[in-house]
């Protein structure tokens, strides 16, 4: 059975005192995840050693880095290699992120060579796709969301795919508090699903864990990951609040 995933964006957020006291608080709650389960936190790049640190050998727990660079090593002032990432034990690592893709011009092209370099050390890239406002008016959300798959996924093995984690974040969901529905998350999964089924077979498409992202809250969590194809969630605000993440840990499918 597939993973069930509720992934910490932490982003941009939080000093040290506050990301140690913010991790102590979830964890202390000693949540065990099922078989299948899995929580991951993406936080700031220098935070990456203490948490790592305070996981404590809990295997259903991981860290994450929120970006890396496409470039192997070298001269790139600023940039974190995924060799770096996975010299300090770090084994996931978001790809792609709507922020990156519309702050800091990440392309379909770029996110292929970081899912290679990633895939590569070993470390998991949660992929993210999503359509903007715009494209979702216009009800082009499928062609928008397949070509970033086509661009960026197309040229893996199956048993590369295999190793990766989708995460699909609607861009007008993301922090603004407007939640897709569960009919629009689980239509979306479910293409997105159909899509790597084409191009990977059935079997593999449906070992992806296919995490939402967009405004996922405790109130939401456990309507939203009911659905069929949604496994799991991809947090940013509400992570940042203890109890709001717990109960996100707790609503994920057994
Ligand atoms: C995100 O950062 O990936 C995200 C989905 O943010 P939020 O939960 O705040 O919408």
């Amino acid at each position: 059975m597939r993973k069930q995933i509720a992934a910490a964006n932490w982003k941009m957020n939080l000093t040290i005192d506050k990301a140690e006291a913010l991790l102590d608080d979830i964890l202390k709650e000693n949540i065990e995840p099922a078989e299948n389960g899995q929580v991951v936190f993406a936080v700031p790049f220098p935070y990456l050693m203490m948490a790592a640190g305070k996981l404590n050998g809990k295997a259903r727990y991981a860290i994450a880095a929120q970006n890396c660079s496409n470039k192997k090593a070298g001269a790139y002032t600023g940039e974190t290699s995924v060799e770096i990432l996975q010299s300090i034990g770090i084994n996931y690592c978001i790809v792609g992120h709507s922020e990156r893709r519309e702050y800091f011009g990440e392309m379909n092209q770029m996110l292929a060579e970081k899912v290679d370099l990633c895939l590569a050390q070993s470390i998991t890239p949660i992929f993210c796709c999503g359509e903007a406002l715009e494209v979702r008016e216009k009800e082009g959300q499928n062609d928008f969301v397949r070509k970033q798959i086509e661009d960026s996924l197309y040229h893996l093995s199956a048993e590369q795919l295999q190793k990766i984690i989708i995460a699909y974040e609607p861009i007008w969901a993301i922090g603004t508090g407007r939640t897709a529905s569960t009919e629009q998350a689980q239509q979306m999964h479910h293409f997105i699903r159909s899509v790597l089924a084409g191009k990977w077979g059935e079997e593999v498409a449906g070992n992806i864990s296919i995490l939402y992202g967009g405004s996922v809250k405790a109130s939401n969590a456990k309507e939203l990951f009911g659905c069929a194809d949604v496994d799991g969630g991809l947090v940013g605000g509400a992570s940042l609040i203890a109890p709001e993440f717990v109960q996100i840990i707790n609503a994920l499918k057994h």
